[in-house]
């Protein structure tokens, strides 16, 4: 006999692999990449809009000219020449020398999620307690997760974490006599919140970690693509110690060559290296020449600019759909930069719940319990509008105002223990042929 869906292997897992089991929510992203939903699921940045040619031709000469380098191993800790180039994009949110950063810091890693698990491994032990933002970003939860952390959300108001809600966090830990290892914290263009921390909220949070010795994890994928304003001083930039800083090309460039970065204080980063070295020896030779050389010879600030004109363009479809067509009584963020709003459903409906319906009426997002480790969340859903075009996103928002209405109008004729459950279980199953280019994975980003 060939294949079971048993899984004879329940006894030899490691205890880290008990919580690693397929959602149903990733069984209907499957369905959800078929080319007549739209996805607001996943948060796939827009490739399409860099110049593929020339960075085509770039990739090509970086093997015919420069192969003997560029195809083989290198340093744990990164290629000097691409951490020399992190550091001037740094520059660009306050990181610099006048911090006391230099490129010696910095370890390249494969995008910033090998970098979050790197922290992980390096600081946290199974029981630790984790402070993260309620919501916070779902690959975060399952790094921590996967280390056996606890994480202990801290909630969000429209203009990111609140000051007194982490300080009343760090006390109830410490009256249940444990102790948080680090704060993990996205302070700009918010990903699934779409809010951000304004600068005296930033100087207030440092205050407060310093004074209880608390490490601030900070996580900064997306704060060169902000639409109004020039960027924000990133935290890091406002203090010499007490944060590592996370960044990555996937937002700026590419997605596809993941590179990612952290920075931290030169002890740590000794301690990254060897956790990085056992994981994967080097990062890829051939994607940091990538990166280094566009930076290097093409003129990625234009390029940014372009990205920012494009998703400002996104958001703005995004915002005027949700006002256009969402029923009385739902709610959502207005991001000033990012990929990202955040809804709120009106009292008593469930994201999770009807996200069934609303793939069958061609519509997908993430439900907001993708992004609690408490089972939090059901209230609310994530929506990206950073990878279809405008209509596509008037479209969807509108589909998912429809069924929203819906929900509404059964809730109102079946009162709360209506028809509710029923929908959980259903994967509708949709025909049509699939397109790779134009519905990538959803979901996880
Ligand atoms: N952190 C946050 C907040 C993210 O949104 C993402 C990806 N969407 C990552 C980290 C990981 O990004 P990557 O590994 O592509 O650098």
């Amino acid at each position: 006999m060939t294949g079971t869906t048993l899984d004879d292997y329940t006894d030899r897992y490691a205890q880290r692999a008990r919580g690693m089991n397929a959602s149903e929510i990733r069984a209907l992203f499957a369905v959800a990449s078929r080319p007549e939903v739209v996805s607001l699921a996943g948060g796939s940045p827009y490739v399409s809009a860099l110049p593929l040619d020339a960075v085509g031709d770039m990739l090509g000469e970086l093997v015919a000219r420069h192969g003997a380098s560029t195809l083989q191993y290198c340093i744990g800790q990164g290629d000097l020449a691409l951490r020399e180039v992190i550091c001037e994009v740094m520059s660009l949110e306050g990181i610099d020398a006048s911090v006391g950063v230099s490129p010696d810091d910095v370890v390249v890693s494969v995008g910033a999620q090998q970098a979050l698990d790197l922290v992980a491994r390096v600081f946290l032990d199974p029981g630790d307690v984790v402070l993260a933002e309620g919501p916070t970003y779902v690959g975060a939860l399952g790094v921590f997760q996967a280390a056996q952390a606890d994480v202990v959300h801290v909630p969000m108001d429209d203009e990111g974490l609140i000051p007194e809600a982490l300080q009343e966090a760090l006390r109830e830990v410490s009256d249940s006599g444990r102790r948080a290892k680090f704060l993990y914290t996205v302070p700009t263009y918010h990903n699934p919140g779409g809010v951000t921390l304004p600068g005296p909220r930033r100087e207030w949070i440092l205050e407060i970690c310093r004074r209880a010795g608390l490490l601030v994890l900070e996580d900064n994928p997306y704060g060169l693509l902000g639409f109004d304003a020039d960027p924000l001083p990133a935290l890091r930039s406002m203090v010499r110690d007490g944060v590592i800083y996370l960044g990555t090309f996937s937002k700026t460039f590419s997605s596809g060559v993941r590179m990612g970065w952290v920075l931290a204080p030169h002890a740590v980063r000794e301690k990254l290296v060897i956790a990085s070295e056992a994981q994967i020896l080097c990062p890829s030779m051939l994607s940091q020449s990538a990166v280094t050389t566009y930076f290097q010879t093409m003129p990625w600030q234009e390029q940014l600019k372009t990205f920012r004109t494009l998703y400002a363009e996104r958001r703005d479809a995004a915002l005027a759909a949700l006002h256009d067509f969402m029923p009385a009584g739902t709610a959502w963020t207005h991001p000033a930069g990012g990929f990202y709003v955040w809804v709120t459903l009106p009292e008593g409906l469930d994201s999770k719940a009807m996200l069934p319906r609303a793939i069958h009426n061609r519509v997908a997002y993430v439900p907001g319990t993708g992004f609690y480790g408490d089972g939090g969340g059901r209230q609310h859903l994530r929506l990206s509008y950073c990878f279809p075009p405008p209509e596509r996103i008037r479209d969807g928002v509108r589909r998912l105002a429809t069924v929203i209405g819906e929900e509404l109008e059964l809730r109102t004729a079946f009162g709360a223990s209506g028809p509710f459950e029923a929908a959980e279980q259903s994967v509708p199953v949709i025909d049509g042929p699939r397109s790779a280019a134009d519905t990538p994975p959803q979901g996880l980003a």
